[in-house]
């Protein structure tokens, strides 16, 4: 089949499809300004020792890491980012009834500024617009303190017990939250089709939802500039630009 036929097939998969459960990824964020990790252009294709420096224990053991890490976060591309198209077709998947639960592996927020509903969403590895205390576990937003870091302050603590301040975010060598992987896979077992959109699928667990899902009888639609460590499980393989191939699937569902 070439790629329109794929695309006509999977686009009245769509329109048949009761609980969709998309997985989305770095991918589907990269038309919207924020690079992604593995890609050939990722953060850590380009420069692998950002990806050792990244890791929980660096940064609550060494100042100098979490100096470096706050002027990363001021300049981070999620400030001025803005939803794409791909973002955008899917809330009409949601404002269509089918969309049963959107899980991503990004921190950008971006489909909650798209339109989607915050109960929908499982964050799986949190998000860049809130910070956690590592003493006291309270969380406030990332604004706030990005004020203080522009006012000067090169490693803001807690106002309330002086602790270690991170944003909510999963980093490597941090245990993800239980409830929330959790849900992703409950949701996974539930659905009649996966999306899995803009994602490698290599890293695990939550890669485990692409299986989970196909196992409980879902069809399985992988789209992905690159190929994934999923392909063999999916129905269906969509190669090429993520903000033209997923309006291009959803485009059915809009008209409803
Ligand atoms: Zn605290």
């Amino acid at each position: 089949m070439d790629a329109q036929a794929i695309i006509a097939t999977v686009r009245g998969w769509v329109s048949q499809a009761q609980r969709i459960v998309v997985l989305t990824g770095a991918g589907i964020s990269t038309d919207s300004g924020i690079p992604d990790f593995r890609g050939p252009q990722g953060v850590w294709t380009r420069n692998p020792q950002a990806e050792k420096q990244s890791t929980l224990q660096n940064y609550l053991s060494d100042e100098a890491v979490r100096r470096a890490a706050w002027r990363g976060r001021l300049e981070h591309p999620a400030w001025s980012a803005r939803p794409n198209a791909g973002h955008d077709a899917l809330v009409a998947l949601e404002q269509s009834g089918r969309l049963h639960a959107l899980i991503t592996q990004n921190i950008d927020e971006l489909h909650q500024i798209a339109g989607n509903s915050p109960e929908r969403l499982i964050e799986v590895h949190g998000t860049i617009r809130r910070v956690m205390c590592w003493q006291c576990q309270r969380r406030q937003p990332m604004t706030d303190v990005l004020e203080r870091v522009r006012a000067g302050e090169t490693d803001p603590r807690c106002q309330d017990c002086g602790g270690i301040l991170k944003s909510d975010t999963i980093s490597f060598g941090q245990a993800l939250v239980p409830e929330v992987i959790e849900r992703a896979f409950t949701v996974a077992g539930e659905a009649d089709l996966l999306l899995a959109i803009g994602s490698t699928l290599q890293v695990q667990p939550v890669a485990g939802v692409v299986p989970t899902a196909s196992r409980a009888g879902a069809r399985v639609v992988i789209l992905n500039a690159e190929p994934t460590a999923c392909d063999n499980l999916a129905d269906a393989v969509l190669r090429g630009p993520i903000g033209e191939l997923l309006p291009a699937i959803c485009s059915d569902v809009r008209l409803v």
